[in-house]
């Protein structure tokens, strides 16, 4: 029965949940407390601190995880991306604090016995031994961005999305080390059992589908039969709209799956070509 690590709690905890759900594996809990579940279709959930997949996952007691890429990096462990499941993003930077007169700031004031708080000391002092400067770590498990006001720290390296802690602590990003999103990972391919290497690749077909499906949008249209030509040009589709002739009409109905980013630019051109009753749906999952 494959094992899957899964975030106990944490910003990725509700995400993963709903990408298994929405592919068809729930989560089901007897408590919240719980460290195992059943997932359906013959998986088991482990839960764990987003940290500590990794280490799991690499040492076997789970078959696979998902887990920040960061998280991934930072274990040095080997490990491989089954799939890149999008959400999670943010990115691994380094900040110091701004000065008082506004003028910019560069990572050139991270210089040599700069002290550097971080709960990714793997990471950032690989980064900064690439760059040629001897940094002195300061290793903490949370809230970097308080440790330059303490006087502990000359710069920290934490994760960053919108960037509105870094700047409430009159922090500047000088620096971005790595971007990171969830993904689901595994062993490396030949160390894991072929019957559960096929049940990950299922795992990962059905995620992907879910990951697909959340960024498309599915498109129909009454079109009038003299525009299906220019038309087609505008829902290229997956493999070229669907076109549905609808007898003793003037109009021909037309399906397609579009990006989700183009829909906006999509049906404001349909409109300009007469199209009548453009719909869009959204699609639970696109295989
Ligand atoms: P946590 O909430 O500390 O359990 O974070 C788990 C994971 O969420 C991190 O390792 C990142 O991969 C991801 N994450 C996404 N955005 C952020 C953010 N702004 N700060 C911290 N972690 C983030």
């Amino acid at each position: 029965m494959p094992k899957l690590a899964l975030p106990n709690k944490g910003r990725l905890y509700d995400e993963v949940r709903a990408a298994l759900s929405d592919a068809g594996l729930d989560v089901r809990l007897a408590s919240d407390r719980v460290l195992f579940a059943s997932l359906g279709e013959g998986f088991t959930a482990l839960f764990v601190r987003a940290r500590d997949i990794p280490e799991f996952v690499a040492d076997g007691v789970a078959d696979a995880g998902i887990t920040g890429w960061d998280c991934a990096l930072e274990s040095a462990r080997e490990l491989e991306t089954l799939l890149d499941l999008g959400f999670g993003r943010c990115r691994l930077s380094v900040a110091v604090r701004a000065k008082p007169d506004g003028q910019p700031t560069t990572l050139d004031s991270v210089t040599d016995g700069a002290r550097v708080a971080t709960s990714f000391p793997r990471l950032a002092e690989q980064f900064f031994i690439e760059r040629g400067c001897q940094i002195q770590l300061v290793p903490i498990s949370g809230a970097a961005e308080v440790a330059p006001h303490l006087g502990i720290a000359d710069a920290i390296v934490d994760l960053v999305s919108t960037g509105s802690t870094l700047r409430t602590n009159g922090l500047v990003e000088v620096a971005t080390i790595l971007e990171s999103t969830a993904r689901l990972i595994c062993r490396p391919r030949p160390m894991l059992d072929p019957a559960i290497a096929s049940a990950l690749d299922d795992l990962a077909l059905a995620l992907g589908s879910v990951v697909r499906g959340r960024q498309h949008r599915y498109v129909m249209a009454n079109v009038p039969r003299a525009r299906l030509a220019d038309v087609r040009d505008i829902l290229p589709g997956l493999n070229g709209p669907t076109v549905i002739d609808v007898p003793g009409s003037d109009f021909a109905a037309v399906h397609a799956v579009v990006p989700e980013r183009a829909v906006y630019r999509t049906t404001a051109r349909l409109k300009a070509l007469g199209c009548e009753g453009i719909l869009v749906t959204r699609i639970e999952r696109l295989l």
